[in-house]
Formats: structure tokens, C-alpha cells, sequence
């Protein structure tokens, strides 16, 4: 069967096998008839992005947390997103057609930030980090759901989705998360602990229907560098920032419902 008036994106970056399995797949779907164009499609039915997760977490951002689903071809190292492996193209090829495979859904993190002038929006896949610029210590007041938790000094928090469990959170002493699980995680980048500042030592998950609230201390408004899966912003005088699970979700295509696992043992243990 042809499948002519199906279009596929396809995303890779520049390293050499990355550019070898994308030659090698771009000529196994189109003797299936699928269409590849040269630019992003908004109207196309999958992308597929060839990398590592890095590679992944960019595209997601390019396009914008586009509704289209994803798959990845691992061409990176482990790959807690990038299922199926450049040997086994044809397979997936195959199991695609035949839609053998589940829509997985991908909870994401966003945060409001205002500023003494502004306000923006972010949205990040595994986390959203708040940091000192220059390496320096950050202050900030900690609250969930407009109650307020605690007095923060140290490097920083992290915030988390289940998916970015594994990724930076899990590397600081917070714990994974099963990506099916609405909630968001606040973790502690080297709290200082004293009679000044108490904050939690460990990290705290809560339900995602409910809000964190991280504000500043006047002082350190302009010392604030926010890290969105990898990518540091910098914004002036931050008033508050909010960090919530949106309604809105990004989807993974799944073949093999024992990845997750088998990616846990293989990464960590
Ligand atoms: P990158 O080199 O693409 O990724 C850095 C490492 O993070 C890679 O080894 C990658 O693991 C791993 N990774 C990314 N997302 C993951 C996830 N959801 N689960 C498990 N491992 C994951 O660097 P980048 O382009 O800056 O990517 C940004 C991500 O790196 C951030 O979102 C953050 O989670 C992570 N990061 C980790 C640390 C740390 O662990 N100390 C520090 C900063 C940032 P693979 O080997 O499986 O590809």
C-alpha cells in the first residue's frame, strides 16, 4: 500500500550518523510513498527527530510544542526519549504503518515570570531552573499554592516534570517520576542550611494542579538566570515567577512499553 498523501517531518542534526540514518530513512519511507519535505510541515502527521535528547528537547522548542506527535531515532547516548535505534528503521517503519505503537503523553512545566515591566511566558519538557548569575547564591521565598514554604539560600531549584525526572533532577538527589503522573518536582541545588535561611534538603513533588511560587529577594532581582531545558535566559528586575503544569502536553509515539524500565537500568544502575 502507498501512503502518498502522508507527510512526515523529519529532524536531524549535524552529526555524521545522524546525517547517515537520515539518508537511509528518507529513502525507506519514501519507497513507502511518504512525503518528506524540506521545510517543517504544520500539517504533517509525525515527526521524527534523529539525535540524542538534546536534539529532541530542541526541536520541541523550535516548533514550538507542536501537537504533531514525536519519535526518535537514538543516534545520541542513552536517550530517555529517542525510542528506536537507526538498525531498526525498517521495523519501525513497519510497526508505524500498522499503527502498533500508543500515543503517549508528555507533561510539561510553565512558568509566568513577571518582571517590575513585563511578563513572559516559558514552557519547558524536563525542567525549568533557577539560578545565580555568576555562579552566585540565590535568595528567593518559596511558596505552594500561595502558602509559603520556606526561605531559600543556595545555588538554586530546580523544577521538574516527570519526564525531566531522570534528566538534571535525578543527577541533584531528587527522585524519578513515572511520566504518566500530573505532578511537578522542586528540588534543592546545594541548599544552605542556617539560622538565616531554612529550606528542605530534600526534594518535595507536588500534584500538578497546584501552583509554586518563587519570588526573589529584592536584592537579588537582577542576579537571576532562568534554565529552560539547557537554554539560559536572563531577565531584569523579576518580581515573581509561577510555575504551574498547563493544560497543554506534547505526545511521544511508544513501540516498546518496557523502554522506560529498560532505560532506567541500562542508564543508572
Ligand atoms: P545534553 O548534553 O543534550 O544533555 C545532557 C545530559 O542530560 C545527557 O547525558 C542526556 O542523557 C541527559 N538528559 C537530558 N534529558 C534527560 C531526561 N529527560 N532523562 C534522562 N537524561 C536526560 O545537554 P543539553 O542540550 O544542555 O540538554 C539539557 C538537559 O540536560 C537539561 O534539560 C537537563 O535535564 C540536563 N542537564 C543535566 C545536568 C546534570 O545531570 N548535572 C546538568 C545540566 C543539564 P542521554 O545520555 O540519555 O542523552
Amino acid at each position: 500500500m502507498r501512503h502518498d498523501n502522508r507527510i512526515i517531518n523529519v529532524i536531524y542534526n549535524n552529526d555524521e550518523s545522524s546525517i547517515k540514518t537520515y539518508k537511509l530513512l528518507k529513502k525507506k519511507l519514501m519507497e513507502k510513498g511518504f512525503n518528506m519535505p524540506e521545510s517543517y510541515h504544520k500539517e504533517a502527521e509525525l515527526n521524527i527527530c534523529i539525535g540524542g535528547d538534546g536534539a529532541f528537547l530542541r526541536a520541541v522548542h523550535r516548533y514550538e510544542f507542536p501537537d504533531i506527535p514525536f519519535i526518535g531515532i537514538n543516534t545520541g547516548h542513552l536517550g530517555f526519549f529517542q525510542e528506536i535505534l537507526p538498525e531498526n528503521i525498517e521495523d519501525f517503519i513497519e510497526r508505524y504503518m500498522a499503527k502498533d505503537y500508543v500515543i503517549e503523553k508528555i507533561f510539561l512545566v510553565e512558568s509566568n515570570i513577571l518582571t517590575k515591566d513585563n511578563s513572559f511566558k516559558l514552557l519547558g519538557v524536563n525542567e525549568i531552573v533557577i539560578k545565580g548569575i555568576k555562579s552566585k547564591v540565590v535568595h528567593l521565598e518559596v511558596f505552594i499554592n500561595n502558602n509559603h514554604l520556606e526561605r531559600f539560600a543556595g545555588d538554586g531549584i530546580i523544577i521538574s516534570t516527570p519526564a525531566g525526572s531522570t534528566g538534571y533532577n535525578f543527577s541533584t538527589g531528587g527522585s524519578i517520576v513515572y511520566p504518566s503522573l500530573n505532578t511537578l518536582q522542586i528540588t534543592p541545588l546545594s541548599p544552605i542550611s542556617s539560622r538565616a535561611y531554612r529550606s528542605l534538603l530534600n526534594s518535595i513533588i507536588v500534584p500538578g494542579d497546584i501552583s509554586i511560587t518563587i519570588k526573589p529577594e529584592y536584592r537579588y532581582e537582577n542576579s537571576i538566570l532562568v534554565v529552560v531545558d539547557g537554554m539560559e535566559l536572563k531577565y531584569d528586575g523579576i518580581t515573581e515567577m509561577k510555575f504551574t503544569v498547563p493544560k497543554k502536553t506534547i505526545s511521544r509515539l511508544n513501540f516498546d512499553k518496557n523502554m522506560y524500565w529498560n532505560n532506567l537500568k541500562s542508564k543508572f544502575l
